[in-house]
């Protein structure tokens, strides 16, 4: 531990801690302003945010937000980040020298658990009563005056949204100096009781460990599954063999030694909170719970989730359809502008059929985008997507996962890299990494150009019932068969090289709640931004590079069509084509597919740049891409070189393959391996090649679409 007196010399270190979604980073914000900024914990991949934390006399402080954890007795990743820094377990980072830990008044009681053991690592603490607001308005009142007293550290009220608080919190962190927690036996049995201080004291006098390090790993080492496999290079082998006796003997005397401890801290929690606490008329939550009887429904629960979805997926297609219009005539009205300022040539050239075509191809989608974002937004800020994951939770446990892992599942319909960050919080390492194999397969934001730019060029605008447009259902079945093969394939690992046990399922249902859209317009803004970050610097400069490619060596006399099939691009497209031809592409789509390995999106201003060098003797730039694609034609037999099965296959390709750079990254990241990501690659590639190809023989054979 650091000396006491190095600690004038530089700021205090103080942490937030408490359960996820307690309103850590909202508080946060309210402490720190804008003077924050992210890191990773140093060897682990845990994210590390940290701010400045000014007080009212211009004396500093460093404020950490710690990932969100139930207890200090957890193993994911996340979890186990909080334990080690606060039990000192980690030499790399110093212990905070004050905590502040962040409680949700609606669910007190589940909060105070993590309050317990960190009041037990006899740190300074400060507890930060959050969401009064809500606790206020279904009915729970908290004196903070008498819990205080109970606990014996200072408990301030805030409303950490409203920055209601804040500058009482602020002075209460100054002022709070010393430990005053008081330090609690537990009520446990007497055999139970005697073993965990022996253990304890063993650990303090072999292994040197400060008395509050050695309580709470005895608490770990007596809990432990037996074979203790994570301890054994920790500790030394005679203290094992002491843990492996008291394992026996515990369990010979029929205690449950996994839930002694938690039920013991229960206890003690429930007499803390009885002269606090007092329960009004439960107003809005009976409403709640009215409203989750049918979410939940094992059949209405499935129902109106598959309803919100369909309709999602419409309006995608039909509300994006004016603003697309907007940006696309954008375009064509720069087109034309460097059409009436530069003379015929090269450069007029890669500007209007490199740059602009590229660019316009990839950007006209942002409205979809960002109507994506408003539906996960709205849906995860409602407090919808929990009930979701609810009912998800019993289809996931048939595939040997459990309801944890949809979280991640369901942000990869945004992009698999938060998604596969998300894992973290799954405990156990099998089903993290079937999870993280399988979330490319959920169809992700990028896929939607690709998609949305082939559903509008082939599929027929009919509607069904007179109601769901077939393209809609067209993109809601993409997304549904994204999803049954990511299920299936974890069936698939679950039951082969990722083999485990179960572990239990703990999910609590959140409130619901009017959403914020100050938290979704940020969120939309974030993925807008990353998208058209992207479209001004690697898809304008891939443009430009392929218009190069498309365009050089240049043939004399030649039409556009022949200048093509002579370029360099094009002759890598004719190299390639044998690979391809088996699933109906042509050279022209391989050429779209090697640029997209790097991301899906690169396909469609691949396309762009294309079609447009091809038609340049058309009006350039005026005509949709959708219209070339459906138009274009096999110069030599004037076959069309687009059918819709031709589209249907393409769509299947780009379901189910790779091609993201960024996944494979964060897959060598997360799982610190190549073997990992390089399996990944090798799967989804196999499958994508394989099912596209059984879908085009058999759309031939039944000629579907030809
Ligand atoms: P974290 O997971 O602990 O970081 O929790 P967040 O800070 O992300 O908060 C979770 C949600 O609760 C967000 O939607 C916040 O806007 C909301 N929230 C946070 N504090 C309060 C509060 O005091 N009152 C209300 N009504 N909402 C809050
Ligand atoms: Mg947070």
């Amino acid at each position: 531990m650091r000396a006491n007196g190095g600690r004038q010399s530089r700021s205090r270190t103080i942490a937030l801690v408490g359960n996820p979604n307690s309103g850590k980073t909202a508080l946060f914000n309210a402490l720190t302003g804008l003077r924050q900024k992210v890191a990773n914990y140093p060897g682990v991949t845990v994210e590390r945010k940290e701010g400045q934390l000014r007080f009212d006399d211009g004396s500093e402080a460093v404020l950490l937000d710690l990932p969100g954890t139930y207890s200090l007795s957890a193993h994911s990743p996340d979890e186990q980040i909080v334990t080690d820094i606060l039990i000192g377990r980690t030499s790399q980072v110093d212990p905070p020298d004050l905590i502040v830990c962040v409680v949700d008044a609606t669910n007190i009681e589940r909060n105070l658990y993590l309050v317990s053991q960190v009041i037990d690592r006899h740190l300074p603490v400060v507890i930060a009563l959050n969401m009064v607001d809500v606790a206020e308005s279904s009915g729970i009142e908290i004196d903070e005056k008498i819990l205080s007293e109970q606990l014996g550290v200072p408990v301030v009220r805030t409303v950490a949204r409203k920055g209601i608080g804040i500058p009482r919190l602020k002075a209460t962190i100054q002022a709070t100096t010393k430990a005053t927690g008081r330090a609690r036996r537990w009520p446990l049995p007497e055999p139970v009781l005697k073993e965990y201080e022996e253990l304890a004291a063993l650990l303090q006098d072999r292994h040197r460990l400060n008395s509050y390090v050695a309580y709470h790993e005895a608490i770990d080492l007596l809990t432990s599954e037996s074979p203790l496999p994570d301890h054994c290079d920790r500790y030394a082998p005679e203290l094992i063999e002491h843990v492996i006796r008291d394992h026996q003997k515990l369990d010979f005397l029929g205690y449950d030694r996994q839930s002694i401890f938690v039920i013991s801290r229960y206890e003690w929690i429930k007499g803390v909170l009885a002269p606090a606490v007092r329960h009004t008329t439960p107003g809005r939550r009976a409403l709640g719970d009215k409203i989750d009887r049918i979410l939940t429904h094992k059949i209405w629960g499935f129902a109106v989730f598959l309803g919100l979805m369909a309709i999602m997926f419409q309006s995608i297609f039909s509300w994006a359809a004016i603003p697309m219009e907007w940006i696309s005539s954008g375009f064509d009205w720069l087109g034309h502008q460097v059409i009436l300022l530069l003379p015929p040539g090269d450069l007029r050239d890669l500007l209007v059929n490199g740059a602009i075509a590229g660019v316009a191809a990839v950007v006209t989608f942002l409205p979809q985008i960002v109507f994506l974002f408003l539906f996960i937004g709205v849906l995860e800020d409602t407090g919808y997507m929990a009930r979701a994951a609810f009912i998800m939770d019993k289809i996931m446990g048939k595939v040997g996962l459990h309801g944890k892992s949809f979280i991640p599942l369901l942000s990869s319909f945004a992009c698999a890299i938060p998604g596969i960050m998300a894992t973290r919080a799954i405990t156990s390492p099998k089903d993290r990494l079937a999870t993280m194999l399988v979330a490319p397969l959920i169809s992700c934001s990028a896929r939607l150009p690709v998609y949305t730019l082939l559903i509008a060029a082939f599929v027929p605008q009919t509607r069904i019932l007179g109601l769901l447009s077939l393209a809609g259902l067209t993109l809601f079945a993409l997304y549904f068969t994204g999803i049954l093969f990511a299920l299936s394939l974890a069936l698939l690992f679950k039951k082969t090289f990722l083999k485990g046990t179960d572990s239990a399922f703990i999910m609590e249902l959140p409130r619901y709640k009017i959403p914020s859209p100050q938290t979704i317009l940020l969120q939309i803004w974030d993925r807008a931004w990353v998208f058209l970050k992207q479209a001004g610097t690697i898809i304008l400069a891939m443009s430009i590079v392929l218009w190069f490619l498309a365009t050089y060596p240049k043939l004399d006399h030649a039409s556009p069509a022949e200048q093509l099939t002579h370029s360099y691009a094009g002759r890598a497209g004719h190299l390639i084509e044998p690979l391809i031809k088996p699933l109906g592409f042509d050279w022209k789509i391989g050429i779209g597919m090697v640029t997209s390995v790097m991301q899906r999106e690169l396909f469609v201003s691949t396309m762009g740049t294309i079609y447009n060098i091809q038609d340049a003797n058309d009006n350039a730039g005026t005509v949709s891409l959708a219209h070339q694609l459906r138009s274009a034609s096999d110069p030599q037999t004037g076959q069309p070189s687009f059918t819709m099965l031709t589209a249907i296959c393409l769509m299947v390709y780009y379901m189910l393959a790779m091609q993201c750079l960024s996944t494979f990254a964060i897959m060598r990241r997360e799982t610190n391996s190549w073997r990992w990501p390089l399996f990944q690659l090798g799967y989804m590639t196999t499958l994508a090649y394989g099912v596209t190809f059984l879908v085009y023989r058999v759309g031939l054979m039944l000629q579907i679409g030809v």
